[in-house]
C-alpha cells in the first residue's frame, strides 16, 4: 500500500521504517525542513535501536522523505498522523499539530483516503479529525478517520512495532477496517516473520498477536488509560518502596512478591526515581482533563502524578541525606535520559535532579551514552561538565548518582569506580546495583526502598554517617532490621 506518515518523531520515524519494512511503499514528511534534509543525506536524527539499520534499507527505495504534507496525500491511500501533542499549560494536550495537519490532509484529498490517528489524542479526537477534514473542503465520501494508538516504548520502539503485543484499530466504518486490516496484515499472519531478513524475534517476546478492534472512542481510551494505569503502577510501587525502606524490608523481594500474582504481573513494578519522558506525565494529565470535561472525579490521577513529582524530591533529600550540605560539593551523574536505550530527555527525571542539585549549589558532571548531545540544549557548556564515559563522571567526585537505567551502568567495574572517586558514594536512583556487592565493594550505597547495608568491614566512622533527621537516618541505617539482627551482615548504628 502507498502510505503517507505525517510527523518525523519518534513514532512517525520508527512506523514510517516499520511500514516501509513490511512491505509498503512510504512518504515519512515532517514540517522541519531540516529533519527531512537530514534523514535525506541518511542521518538518522533519533537514538533509536535497529532504526538506522531500518532506514538503511529502505531509504530512497520504499521509503522516500517530503516537506510536503499534500504532496505525499496525493500519491497515498492511507495517511497516518503522528505528530506531537505535547501538554498545554492547562494539563490539557495542544492538539493545534493535529488540527493543521489534518487542514492540510483535507486541501489533498481528492478520492476516498484512509486518514489514521497514531499520536495519542483524547477520546473524540477523531470526530474533531473528520469535521476539519470536511470544514477544509475534503468530500464527506472520501473521509474514512480511524484510530490506531501506538504502544511501542523508546529503546525497543522498532521490536515493539513488528512484535507488538496486540494491535488496536478502532474503525467506525468499512473501509477502514479493511484498510487497517491490510496494513497490518505481513504482522496478524506472519508472513513477515517468515521474510529474509526480518527483523528477529526479541528474546522472551511472542510473534503472536492480538488484534483488537473497537470503534475509534473506545481505542482512543485504551491508550490513555493503559498509560495512565502502567504510570499508576509505577508510583504505587514508589509509595511502597519508600514503605520497605523505612522500615527495613527490600523493595526487590516485595515486588518478587507481588509480581508473582498472575492478576498483578511482574512489569512495571520497579521502584526508582519516578516516570519521565514525552508520554505519561502528559498522557496522565491529559486523561485527568478528560474525566474532568466528562465530569467525573478521577483524582486518583493527580494523586499519581503528585507521588511522582515527590519521588524525585525525595531522590534529591536522599542525596542531601548522604553528603549534608550541597554547596561545592562535586558530584557525578550517570544518565539524563529519561530511560534506557533513547537519547530523549523530555521530562527526564535526571534532568530534573541536575536542575534541583546546580540551583543547591553543587556542581555536576554527567555522562550518558546517547543522550548528551541533547542534553546541551538544557545544559550548555559551563553549566555542567559532560565526561566521555562513566569513569570520568565518577573521577573526584564526592558522590555519584545514577539516574537512567542504562544497562551498561549496571555492569562497571567497581573497584575501578571505587579508585577513582574522592568519596565513596553512591546513589542510585534506578536500583541497578546489588546492595550487598556495592558494601563488599566500599560503598556507601544507598537505593530505592533497599536499606543501605553497612558492614563490619567498613571504617568505624561510617556507622551512623547519615545527615538529616531521625527518619531519613532510619532509613538510611535499615532500621529497624539491624536493630532485631535479623540481618547478621549489617552492624547497629
Ligand atoms: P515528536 O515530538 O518526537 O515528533 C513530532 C514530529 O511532528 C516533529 O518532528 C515535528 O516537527 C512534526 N510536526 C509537527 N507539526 C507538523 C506538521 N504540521 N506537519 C508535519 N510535521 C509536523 O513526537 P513523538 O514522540 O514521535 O510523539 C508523537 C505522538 O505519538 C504523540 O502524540 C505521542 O504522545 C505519541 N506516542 C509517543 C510515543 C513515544 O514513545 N515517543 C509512544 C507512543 C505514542
Amino acid at each position: 500500500m502507498r502510505i503517507a506518515v505525517v510527523g518525523a518523531g519518534y513514532v512517525g520515524l520508527v512506523s514510517a521504517a516499520c511500514l516501509a519494512e513490511i512491505g509498503h511503499d512510504v512518504i515519512l514528511v515532517d514540517a522541519d525542513v531540516n529533519r527531512i534534509a537530514d534523514l535525506n543525506r541518511g542521518e538518522v536524527p533519533i537514538h533509536e535501536r535497529l532504526l538506522s539499520e531500518l532506514l538503511q534499507r529502505h531509504r530512497c527505495q520504499r521509503l522516500t522523505f517530503s516537506s510536503s504534507v499534500s504532496a505525499a496525500v496525493v500519491q497515498s491511500e492511507a495517511v497516518f498522523i503522528t505528530v506531537g501533542t505535547p501538554q498545554a499549560d492547562g494539563g490539557e494536550p495542544d492538539l493545534s499539530y493535529v488540527e493543521s495537519v489534518a487542514a492540510e490532509i483535507a486541501s489533498a484529498i481528492s478520492e476516498p483516503k484512509l486518514v489514521v490517528e497514531k499520536s495519542t489524542v483524547p477520546v473524540c479526537t477523531c470526530e474533531s479529525i473528520r469535521k476539519v477534514l470536511l470544514l477544509h473542503g475534503a468530500e464527506l465520501s472520501h473521509v474514512s478517520v480511524a484510530s490506531n494508538p501506538e504502544f511501542l516504548r523508546e529503546g525497543t520502539a522498532v521490536t515493539d512495532f513488528l512484535y507488538p503485543d496486540r494491535i488496536v484499530m478502532g474503525v467506525d466504518d468499512d473501509f477502514s477496517a479493511a484498510m487497517l486490516y491490510s496494513i497490518y496484515r505481513p504482522l496478524t499472519q506472519g508472513t513477515y516473520y517468515q521474510q529474509e531478513g526480518a527483523i528477529p524475534c526479541p528474546l522472551g517476546q511472542s510473534a503472536t498477536i492480538q488484534t483488537i478492534v473497537t470503534n475509534a472512542r473506545s481505542a482512543e481510551l485504551i491508550k490513555h488509560a493503559s498509560n495512565a494505569f502502567l504510570a499508576m503502577k509505577i508510583s504505587y510501587i514508589n509509595v511502597v518502596a519508600n514503605i520497605a525502606e523505612t522500615v527495613g524490608a527490600d523493595i526487590d523481594q516485595v515486588c518478587a512478591g507481588i509480581g508473582a500474582d498472575p492478576r498483578i504481573g511482574p512489569e512495571f513494578l520497579k521502584a526508582g526515581i519516578g516516570y519521565g519522558g514525552s508520554c505519561f506525565p502528559k498522557d496522565v494529565s491529559a486523561f485527568h482533563s478528560v474525566a474532568e470535561q466528562c465530569g467525573i472525579d478521577f483524582s486518583l490521577l493527580a494523586e499519581v502524578t503528585r507521588i511522582n513529582t515527590q519521588q524525585r524530591l525525595n531522590f534529591v533529600k536522599k542525596v542531601r541525606n548522604a553528603l549534608w550540605t550541597l554547596r561545592g560539593k562535586r558530584i557525578g551523574a550517570l544518565g539524563l535520559a529519561f530511560k534506557g536505550g533513547t537519547d530523549d530527555i523530555r521530562e527526564s527525571p535526571a534532568i530534573a535532579i541536575i536542575q534541583d542539585l546546580l540551583k543547591e549549589g553543587a556542581s555536576v558532571c554527567a555522562y550518558d551514552p546517547a543522550a548528551m548531545l541533547k542534553a546541551r540544549e538544557v545544559f550548555p557548556a559551563g553549566s555542567i561538565q559532560y565526561a566521555d564515559n562513566e569513569y570520568e563522571a565518577a573521577t573526584r567526585r564526592d558522590a555519584l548518582l545514577v539516574l537512567t537505567d542504562w544497562r551498561q551502568f549496571g555492569v562497571l567495574d567497581l573497584l575501578k569506580l571505587r579508585a577513582v572517586m574522592k568519596l565513596p558514594i553512591v546513589i542510585d536512583g534506578r536500583n541497578l546495583f546489588n546492595p550487598s556487592q556495592m558494601a563488599a565493594a566500599g560503598f556507601l550505597y544507598y537505593s530505592v526502598g533497599r536499606a543501605l547495608q553497612i558492614t563490619e568491614t567498613m571504617p568505624s566512622l561510617w556507622h551512623g554517617i547519615h545527615f538529616g533527621p531521625p527518619a531519613a537516618r532510619m532509613a538510611a541505617t535499615g532500621w529497624p532490621d539491624n536493630r532485631r539482627g535479623l540481618h547478621k551482615e549489617l552492624v547497629s548504628t
